[in-house]
């Protein structure tokens, strides 16, 4: 039995930095490029293995060149990868550019992410039902985060990164629904639900009142609030750091909650530790460069 089963998107990151990002019709020049492993299924599940989690990946690669750059994270962090399958055609690439500004725009290719549908999760029934805690995002079909959902056993972590429309019986279980404010703003409306400007605690409410079991938000630098299915609403201030690079500080945020919840640790507790993981993770450049290994001293 796994502890921790992650079941979503692996990339190769290409990054590029540029001077400003290109209008419709302009041509660039970067002033080089960096392929770096991602994708958020990855990341999430390198941040729980380098934090001392056991954790398997159910997820799919191509048969690509950007394979090969994908998965060394995934291997030196010691995840599972019984369960990632080989298929024919690209493996998913995100195409990343970073600014001066340090704002990014990023374009996913799915390749092989688009491959991780119900039948594939369904080969996996039993790893998935073996698990104290399943983690699902938005990268992969929505059928196959549906029927790693329905299989789990233990709880599961819907990060809904991006907003997906997932089955209602999939929110249902979310325990917790994990989303940044972005993402919060996204969901609400789509429900056709108001949001509540700059007020965290009806936020959560709301999101709440959609189905989940609990619902954690994060808030950048601000931390994070969490609502568990009995009481009221928690903030959970980051510490303050020096940002350089807040790319993959959601991913980190849920990987070590995912760790956090496996070790037995109630919502907001396990909240306490994943806001300084988030926090470490936006003190230098990258996602899974960033992301703490278990000796390193988390900020406070
Ligand atoms: P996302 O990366 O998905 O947009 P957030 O920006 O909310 O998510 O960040 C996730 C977590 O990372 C936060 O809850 C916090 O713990 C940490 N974090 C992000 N930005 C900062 C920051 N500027 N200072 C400290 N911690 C941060």
């Amino acid at each position: 039995m796994t502890a921790i089963v992650v079941v979503g998107s692996v990339n190769a990151d290409l990054v590029t930095r540029v001077p400003a990002h290109p209008a419709p019709g302009e041509t660039v020049l970067a002033d080089g490029m960096t392929v770096l492993p991602g994708g958020k299924g990855a990341n999430q599940a390198v941040v729980a293995a380098r934090l001392g989690g056991d954790v398997a990946l159910v997820g799919a690669v191509g048969t690509d060149a950007f394979a090969a750059a994908a998965l060394p994270g995934l291997r030196r962090a010691g995840v599972d990868l019984s369960a990632l399958a080989t298929v024919p055609g690209p493996t998913g690439v995100a195409l990343v550019s970073v600014d001066d500004d340090g704002e990014n725009a990023i374009v996913v290719v799915p390749g092989a992410n688009g491959s991780v549908d119900a039948t594939t999760v369904a080969r996996h029934t039993e790893l998935v039902a073996g698990a104290a805690v399943v983690v699902v995002q938005g990268e992969i079909p929505v059928a196959g985060t549906d029927t790693a959902a329905r299989a789990a056993t233990g709880r599961v972590l819907l990060n809904l990164a991006p907003v997906v429309p997932v089955g209602r019986g999939t929110l249902a279980l979310a325990d917790p629904l994990v989303v940044n404010a972005g993402e919060a703003w996204r969901l609400l409306t789509e429900a056709g639900r108001p949001v509540p400007e700059g007020e965290p605690f009806a936020v959560v409410t709301e999101l709440r009142d959609l189905g989940p079991r609990s619902v954690v938000l994060t808030l950048g630098g601000a931390g994070a609030v969490a609502l568990d299915d009995d009481g009221a609403p928690v903030v959970v201030p980051a510490p303050v750091v020096q940002a350089v690079d807040t790319t993959g500080a959601g991913d980190a945020f849920v990987g070590a909650l995912a760790w956090r919840l496996a070790e037995g640790d109630a919502l907001v507790d396990a909240v306490r530790t994943a806001v300084r993981v988030g926090a470490f993770s936006v003190t230098a450049h990258g996602a899974q460069p960033s992301f703490p290994t278990a000796g390193d001293e988390l900020p406070v």
